[in-house]
């Protein structure tokens, strides 16, 4: 299982800029040699590819092709060549698991030689908006849905379903349902700090909602495959580690609602930088300000 990891979104705006303006990514990344692309198998005909960017989903089977995600338009081409050696089909659905330009910035890529692009009708909104902001052409998905979706490929069953607002408005898991293996998108991001991108519909509180529900809803021995994982930590993991984040969360709402008590300033809460129990959390620190302060904000609406 490779570790190796490069997560590219700092904030969604620089992501925006990143996956709207692909030509400009090799001036914004680091001097660091390319990440090498590496498919792993998981399950029956399912399987993760890893570069740089959201973990993509896959499965080849001899009656069908899907891929879930589409990282960045520059590593697109090593999941494509992958695929062509592994299947002489084309793909029969791209599912994108959310808008985020490192899950999407390789659509174009993809797109002459797949069918149909699905994703959540928030997700499609998400993405355009983006692009707009950005004055830069993008893929948009040709099938949307609102709440599930799924598609049967010879012997393997594929649901997408949103369970409601969380990373984004548009977040969908996507169930292999006899691999038995669960791709979250960036649902889960396996001991990083998570990033709640609230003008593009996520919420606090509703990830922990959503993160119950599926524990809950997927059997017990299911396989989850993560967006990103911090250095250490692997791409799949369990239905602990769907609790585990929801312990974040949970502790970041009670951080919030012990400074509302307080009465102190949001600001102060943009200004933290640990959190009690996750001090181990790796990745990019300011996410967990950003987290406190929108968990404040929505403990001020609920009044
Ligand atoms: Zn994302």
């Amino acid at each position: 299982m490779s570790v190796n990891r490069r997560e590219f979104v700092t904030t969604s705006t620089l992501a925006a800029v990143a996956g709207a303006v692909p030509a400009s990514l090799a001036a914004q990344a680091p001097a660091a040699p390319p990440a090498p692309a590496i498919f792993t198998p998981l399950r029956r005909n399912v399987g993760i590819f890893n570069q740089r960017g959201g973990t993509i989903g896959w499965l080849v089977s001899p009656d069908g092709l899907l891929v879930v995600d589409t990282q960045f338009a520059d590593t697109a081409p090593n999941l494509v060549a992958g695929l062509k050696e592994r299947s002489p089909r084309q793909i029969d659905v791209l599912i994108n698991s959310h808008h985020h330009p490192d899950h999407t910035g390789g659509n174009g890529v993809l797109r002459p030689m797949a069918k149909q692009i699905v994703a959540h009708v928030r997700s499609a909104e998400n993405q355009k908006v983006q692009a707009e902001r950005m004055k830069a052409a993008t893929t948009l998905p040709d099938v949307t849905f609102p709440a599930t979706w799924s598609v049967k490929l010879g012997d393997e069953t594929i649901s997408a379903r949103h369970w409601g607002p969380a990373h984004t408005g548009g977040d969908v898991s996507i169930h292999f349902e006899q691999a038995n293996v669960v791709h979250l998108g960036d649902l889960l991001n396996n001991r990083g700090y998570p990033n709640v991108d609230a003008p593009a519909g996520a919420s606090v509180h509703g990830w922990v909602q959503v993160l119950e529900k599926m524990a809950a809803a997927f059997p017990a021995d299911a396989l989850y495959v993560f967006g990103h994982a911090e250095a250490g930590h692997p791409f799949i993991g369990t239905r602990t580690d769907l609790h585990y984040q929801r312990d974040y969360f949970a502790a970041v709402i009670e951080m919030a609602r012990a400074a509302r008590k307080q009465g102190k300033a949001k600001e102060e809460l943009a200004k933290v930088e640990v959190l009690p129990k996750f001090e181990h959390f790796g990745g990019q620190k300011p996410r967990l300000g950003l987290a406190l302060t929108i968990a404040y904000d929505e403990l001020a609406a609920r009044g």
